[in-house]
Formats: structure tokens, sequence, C-alpha cells
């Protein structure tokens, strides 16, 4: 029988987080089929080290650390092309402008561009699973382009359907639109083997008690049941959609379970985190943009762990922030320290201890639990998906390396991202992007963010803003 060619990655250093393997200075990781198979400290006796195969791809891993690919738990990566553009304003004009007069301008074109871009971007910056939160359902093409912008691009995916945007607040203001029916289409269409090429799969996003009147969000939690999908919801970011006390109301009609993952939840009572922590839910941080975004509330992080909560971390939305990870991580670090600081030594001294590893987890393993997916990936394990991130140890910014975990946290950035792997295949080779002509993905974007922003203009008249 034709034996597949494997990839052998030899004299690495790796940080597994995979509690068993843990940490080594160097090692032998043999990809097969798509998944890690083995992953062995390197021999001392050169007799015992694995035989090679003919047709195997032998790297040299020496200068290079090993890690999981960063999984992103909730990205609006349609904006793409208008990311940076919303940086300096009240993030109310976001709301009005975005999710409202751009939004509705946006053509099924310009959310494949988006997405594309998003998830080449992703690839590039070490990010191997991306949930794209995809509330721009204006018509069915919409969500075809959004499938086929993160299949085409390599990236492993949750495609999270929403409901469309449009000039009023009708889909978000104690909305009494259902959610849209198209999502049955797209599941049949797309997903009726349960995935795209073993990559991409489907989730709901909801509007919830925040957007939503009491009949649909109850409604739309249930279509997502029946249809056997996780979903994701906003929950509790600014104070007036706290009021709505969302967490309480899923409590109430008993609807709280282990497939929903709230976002933000920076105004959720504690009681509302125990009921998430006690009902086995998860949750994501956008950090970056949480810290971006003045009147969201405090970052709940200590509150999270206080409640046995470890959050995943997400780019969420890029006209404000930046969607790496890496910035994540480095952003939750400075901010659990600073807060240690400005509540002073009492509280520091009962706060909950965070280390590097924890912040790496978040990014990981934590991520591929809020996607259900901690079987298949989230961390170098034998067995899972051969997703993984190989980062220079030798730059600069990293060398040399004392502490892996906390070089990576506190310094390591795109640059220093060397090869990525995706399902044992390269996506990301020697610093460059694998199947892609950057030049002419950058004019297609370009291309789109002209039209958007003219088209936009009509738009935001209907709007009002
Ligand atoms: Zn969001």
């Amino acid at each position: 029988m034709k034996q597949t060619p494997r990839i052998i990655i030899e004299n690495v250093a790796v940080l597994s987080l995979d509690e068993t393997i843990g940490e080594l200075d160097s090692a032998t990781i043999t990809i097969d089929g798509g998944c890690i198979t083995s992953i062995e400290p390197t021999a001392e006796s050169p007799g015992t080290a694995p035989t090679h195969r003919g047709g195997d791809e032998v790297i040299n891993g020496s200068g290079l650390l090993a890690l999981p690919g960063f999984i992103d738990t909730h990205r609006h990566t349609w904006q793409s092309a208008i990311k940076h553009s919303y940086a300096e304003l009240d993030p109310r004009v976001y709301f009005a402008e975005v999710l409202k007069g751009l939004g509705a301008a946006y053509q099924a074109n310009d959310v494949y561009v988006g997405n594309k871009l998003g998830s080449y971007a992703s690839l590039s910056a070490g990010t191997t699973t991306l949930f794209d939160w995809s509330h721009v359902q204006n018509s069915p093409e919409h969500s075809d382009g959004a499938i086929a912008g993160l299949a085409e691009s390599g990236i492993r995916a949750v495609f999270g359907h929403g409901w469309p945007t449009s000039p009023d607040d009708s889909w978000t203001n104690n909305s009494t639109k259902s959610h849209p029916a198209d999502i049955r289409r797209v599941q049949k269409e797309h997903f009726a083997n349960g995935s795209i090429d073993d990559r991409i799969t489907l989730a709901m996003v909801l509007r919830g008690p925040e957007e939503a009147s009491s009949d649909v969000w109850q409604h739309e939690l249930r279509l997502a049941r029946e249809l056997g999908l996780r979903v994701s919801v906003h929950t509790g970011a600014y104070a007036r959609n706290a009021n709505a006390a969302a967490v309480q109301q899923y409590a109430d009609a008993r609807l709280l379970g282990s497939d929903m993952t709230f976002v933000h939840c920076n105004h959720l009572t504690d009681a509302e985190l125990q009921l998430i922590a006690d009902t086995g839910g998860t949750v994501s941080l956008g950090i970056h943009c949480e810290m971006n975004s003045q009147g969201v509330g405090e970052i709940p992080f200590h509150r999270l762990l206080q409640a046995g909560i470890r959050p995943s971390l997400s780019g969420d939305t890029e006209t404000k922030c930046t969607g790496d990870m890496f910035t994540q991580m480095r952003m939750l670090w400075a901010y659990h320290r600073s807060t240690l600081t400005r509540l002073g030594p009492e509280y520091a001294a009962q706060a909950p201890s965070v280390t590097m590893r924890d912040i790496l987890g978040y990014a990981t393993i934590e991520g591929a639990k809020a996607l259900g997916k901690e079987s298949e990936i989230g961390s170098l394990t034998p067995g899972k998906r051969a997703d993984l991130q190989l980062i220079d140890t030798t730059a600069l910014n990293l060398g040399p390396i004392q502490d892996p975990a906390a070089s990576v946290v506190l310094a390591a950035h795109e640059g220093n991202v060397r090869h990525v792997l995706v399902g044992g295949k390269f996506v990301k080779r020697n610093g460059t992007l694998v199947g892609v002509n950057q030049e002419e993905l950058m004019d297609e974007a370009r291309r789109s963010q002209q039209n958007l922003l003219e088209r936009a203009a009509a738009y935001k008249d209907l709007a009002g803003v």
C-alpha cells in the first residue's frame, strides 16, 4: 500500500500545551495523514531516532519553537478590508456606521474578500483556527461568500451564521425578526457532511435577550439546538446591554448549556458568571478591542477566573484593534499586572494567580474548548490535527530564550512566525504565505474598500448617521 509522505520536524523545541508532554528542549515531531503521530525527545544516540522513509519531508527545527496554532474564538472577519477606520471614534459610531450604513452596503463579494483577507492575515500570525462571527447575512450569497473566503485560505474555521445588517435597527433592537431561515440551506448545501474539506464547520451566532424579543431569542437558541449547532452571543458589553440580564434570562428559561460561548461579559454579575460556569459554558474575551472601547465596561478577567472560567481570546473587530493573538495575549497579561497595581497590595494578595502558560492556554486549548474541538486541536498532542506554528527563537526580539512561554507572550509577533501548518499542510513556509499572491489580495481588498465607502454613503443617509 502506498504510504503518504510524512513531515518530520527534527531538533525542535516544543511548547506543547499538552499536560503530559509539557515542554521539550529538543524533540522530533512526526506528522502523518494530517495529524501529529508522535512527539519524542531527541534521542541521545542516533540509532534510536525515527527512521526516515522515502518521500518524508524532513524539516530541521534547530532554532525553532513549535507550539499549537492559535484559536481566535470571535472575529467579525467580514470587516477586514475596513480595518483601523474607527480607531479614534466613539464606539457608538462603530455601531451606527459599520453595523448599519457600511454593513448594509456590503455585497456578497465584499464579504468574500474580507473573509479571505482576514483568514490569510490570521494564518500569517500563527492563528490556525478562526471563529468567523458573521453578522452580515444580507442575502444567501453573502453567506456563500463568507464560506468561500474562509475555505480558499486553508484556515480551519467555524462559520458563525448570523443575521443581516440593515440601515435600521430592526434586527438588533428588541427585534421581532426570526433568525434567517437560510441557515437551513447553508447547512444542507455546504455542511451536509459536517464540514467542508474537513476544516470548516458551522455554528450560529445569536442576538440573545439584549437584542431580540423574548420569543425570538428563545426560538433562535432552540433552532440552533435542533440543527445541532453550537452558539455564540455578545453578552454584557456596555451598561445598557447589561440591563437585559441576558444570562439570568437564559437560566430562567432553562436554556443555558455547554454549547454556548458568551462574548465580552463585562457587566455580567458574579452570579451570572457562576451560572455560565455551572452549566459548562465558555467565554471569549476580545481584550484589545475591549480596552479600546470606552464605555464597554471593566474587563471581567479576574471575576471569570474566580467563577472557575478560563477564558478564550479573540480579535473581535479590526476596525478599532488588531486581530492577531500575540497582541491579545500581551494585552491580557499587561491588563492583569496593571490591575494588581491599580487595586493595590491587599487586592493583589487575594487575586487569582495567572502564569505565562495560562495566557498561552487561553489562546490555544481554551479556544479549542470554546469551539467544542478540544479533542482535535488546541495542543500538540499525538492524535490531534497537525495545526501548529514554528517560531524563530533566534530573532533579536526573542533570543537568547530562557523561558519560551514568557518570550512568546511578552515579545513574539507575526514576523517571528516562520512556518504554519493546518491539518499537516503548510499554509506559511519560510515566512511566506502559501498559495496566495499577496499583491493581488491587497488590490482586491483595496477595491472592495473603495466600493464599500462609495456605496455606504447612500446607506448612511438611510440610517441617519
Ligand atoms: Zn463582536
